[in-house]
């Protein structure tokens, strides 16, 4: 929708001084107020309208940006860039156009502040992944049960609180009267209860159902992060802000890869024979499969490091490496024959352990992968 000319959605013309922009301003705020039009879309939007034509042409940089080159020199501009102001904001700008005198006339509360949006609450849900999900990310459609707004609920003013959302209270003390102001008990803040719903409302115009949600889930998460989905979480009351929805990170344990990181493990059995003539062997990865030359006589405990081919890091760049931890099978249940070939080797020099690799120790070698 094209935006309409400031001077126009404040009814003056371009010429108007700076005390005629703020009385036109003044009169549309008092007339478009929320507190005055409760649950009148069209009159939120025109009270935002005014408010954002307010905020440019009350300050005469803007206004000059504004009358050269319309809406589009407002491009970019703190506070606005094309969405317009939040209530927030044109609230806190009240206080210089009515002067601090504004709360008062509305609502039987408080002081200037008006009624707040309260927060819906936080959902939180678990999502399962695979290692293969997790190295790749993935998008995952998930049914959440939640609050929404239900349809045809009628509000009113808080009973209690006029709609201001606070309750003022004077109580006597040794210093003489003291006043304090606090959220209303009533309606928590809102200003508003309800006063006719639908059967499957609750008591704050809401009901819940079910929706699917369609989670877009980056490479690398680990088990127990925590994903925050702003204002996918349940419908905040009364025309509130609605929670988030917290999803939690669960990893499927892989059959053969373990994670420490970024980097996965795994662990290689090979046969005494294999390793002493070398052999290729076989490596599972993410995604498909890996081959390696394993050297002839190769110890047992020897790590082989396949850069790149670990996981991919969350928060950063690069990707972990797949570390193969080789392990020599000694063999089992030998029958006699095998016993006997075995026996004939076993006195030969080239079968005596020389355990060199030993005397760096195992987390010596390990932090020498690492570093
Ligand atoms: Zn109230």
């Amino acid at each position: 929708m094209a935006k309409r000319d400031y001077y126009e959605v404040l009814g003056i013309s371009k010429g108007a001084s700076e005390a005629e922009i703020k009385k036109a301003y003044r009169k549309l705020a008092l007339k478009y107020h929320p507190d005055k039009n409760p649950d009148d879309a069209s009159a939120e939007e025109k009270f935002k309208e005014a408010a954002e034509a307010y905020e440019v042409l009350s300050n005469a940089e803007k206004k000059q940006r504004y009358d050269q080159f319309g809406h589009d020199g407002m491009r970019g501009g703190q506070g606005f860039g094309g969405g317009g102001m939040n209530m927030d904001d044109i609230f806190s700008q009240f206080g210089d156009i009515f002067g601090g005198a504004f709360g008062g006339g509305f609502g039987g509360g408080g002081g200037a502040r008006r009624s707040t949006r309260i927060k819906g609450s936080n959902l939180r849900i678990k999502v399962k992944l695979t290692l293969e999900e997790i190295a790749n990310g993935a998008v995952k459609k998930v049914k959440v049960f939640k609050l929404v707004q239900a349809e045809g609920v009628e509000y009113s003013s808080c009973g209690t609180c006029g709609g201001a959302g606070q309750v003022r209270r004077v109580t006597n003390t040794i210093l003489g009267q003291m006043q304090t102001t606090s959220t209303c008990p009533t309606c928590h803040g809102a200003g508003k209860s309800v006063k006719s719903k639908p059967k499957d409302a609750d008591e704050n115009g809401l009901k819940r159902e079910e929706e699917v949600i369609s989670i877009d889930i980056p490479a690398g998460v680990e088990e127990g992060m925590q994903l925050n989905m702003s204002g996918k979480g349940n419908a905040g009351p009364f025309g509130g802000v609605p929670g988030d929805l917290l999803v939690v990170i669960e990893e499927v344990e892989h059959d053969e890869l373990k994670r420490n990181g970024k980097n996965l493990h795994y662990e290689l059995y090979l046969n005494f024979v294999d390793v002493a003539l070398g052999c290729s062997a076989e490596i599972p990865l993410v995604s498909g499969k890996a081959k390696i030359k394993v050297e002839a006589g190769t110890q047992s405990g020897k790590i082989v490091r396949l850069r790149g081919k670990g996981l991919p890091a969350v928060q950063s760049y690069g990707h972990g490496d797949l570390l193969v931890n080789i392990n020599v099978w000694t063999p089992q249940n030998l029958s006699s024959e095998e016993k006997a070939i075995l026996e004939k080797l076993k006195d030969s020099d080239n079968f005596k352990p020389q355990p060199t690799h030993r005397d760096k120790g195992f987390f010596q070698r390990v932090k020498e992968m690492f570093s």
